[in-house]
């Protein structure tokens, strides 16, 4: 038995959560072409007959410009501190920008396995691919370097081969059923999320809550009575859109998702609340018995 746990690291947009849900095989962190969509620190676990990694989604790395940018910075560097290795992912579409600059000064003096994933190669041609590959080699010793397409799921297995080679561990952290740390209900309310942002425009601002209110059980199917939080009551509107054309469009699309997330029929009530001020937010979460936003 190897096992070990395994940050992924890279700027926002690169494919990180992609790249998670492909190796684990089940949706457990929302993608999207927003960056900056994934607020808490996502596990993923892939297990087989001999192995277990457990793998860290992380907010990406930027420079900040405000306040929640510096909280997502935090979170980002607690998460690769305990890890045994590290996956610095890069778009193979894009030259080395000073975004990945930034985060590889960063990696520079911790000492760690790294890996350089080069990821989107379905998107470019081999020769671009070795020009992407000289680009990058020399700015750190990495210790493996290679490219995938998180997406396509070219390449995983290959991925997955090289990690067993580097896992210190020999006990299971987690079930071998398990293949995230985080609960149903959190996955769903991320799911919602998801298509809140897929659906609407630049407007909604990445740090919009969505919550489970209740979920009743019945025999063949499930009630699930869903939230969306906003500060503000313009943004509403937009969640809502003309004549509620917008939330139909969100619950149709989570609906879908979550049926074949649970197994089982999903009626799904969704709604959005405007709550002004942190305080009331903190009030209605613990009223519904949540410790904190997960
Ligand atoms: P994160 O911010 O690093 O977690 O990035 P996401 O996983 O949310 O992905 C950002 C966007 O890139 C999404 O629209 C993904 O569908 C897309 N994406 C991720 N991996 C690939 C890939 O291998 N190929 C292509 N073509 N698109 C990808
Ligand atoms: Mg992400």
């Amino acid at each position: 038995m190897k096992s070990g746990f395994v940050s992924l690291i890279g700027r926002p947009n690169v494919g990180k959560s992609t790249l998670i849900n492909s190796i684990v095989g089940k949706k457990v962190a929302i993608t999207s072409d927003k960056p900056q969509t994934t607020r808490n620190t996502i596990q993923g676990i892939y297990n087989d007959d001999d192995t277990q990694i457990v793998f860290v989604d992380t907010p990406g790395i930027h420079k900040p410009n405000h306040k929640l940018g510096t909280y997502l910075n935090r979170q980002a560097y607690y998460s690769i501190k305990d890890v045994d290795i590290i996956l610095f992912l890069v778009e193979a579409t894009s030259k080395i920008g000073p975004g990945d600059k930034f985060i590889l000064n960063q990696l520079k003096d911790l000492n760690k396995t790294i890996f350089l994933i080069i990821n989107k190669i379905d998107k470019i041609s081999k020769e671009e691919l070795l020009i992407r590959i000289t680009e990058y080699k020399d700015l750190l010793d990495f210790n493996e370097i290679i490219p995938v397409s998180a997406l396509k799921k070219d390449n995983i297995n290959q991925l997955i081969k090289v990690l067993k080679n580097y896992l210190p561990d020999e006990i299971a952290y987690y079930d071998k059923n398990d293949y995230t740390n985080k609960s149903k209900e959190f996955i769903m309310a991320e799911i919602i999320r998801e298509k809140v942002f897929e659906l609407t425009h630049e407007e909604v601002p990445h740090s919009l809550t969505c919550i489970i209110e209740t979920i009743e059980k019945k025999k063949d199917k499930f009630i699930i009575y869903a939230a969306i939080i906003v500060d503000r009551d313009s943004l509403k509107k937009i969640i809502i859109g003309n004549k509620g054309s917008k939330i139909k469009e969100i619950g149709v699309k989570a609906r879908k998702e979550l049926e074949e997330l649970i197994g089982k029929k999903v009626y799904l009530n969704l709604f959005v609340k405007t709550i002004k001020n942190w305080r009331d937010k903190e009030k209605y979460f613990s009223e519904l018995g949540f410790n904190d936003l997960e």
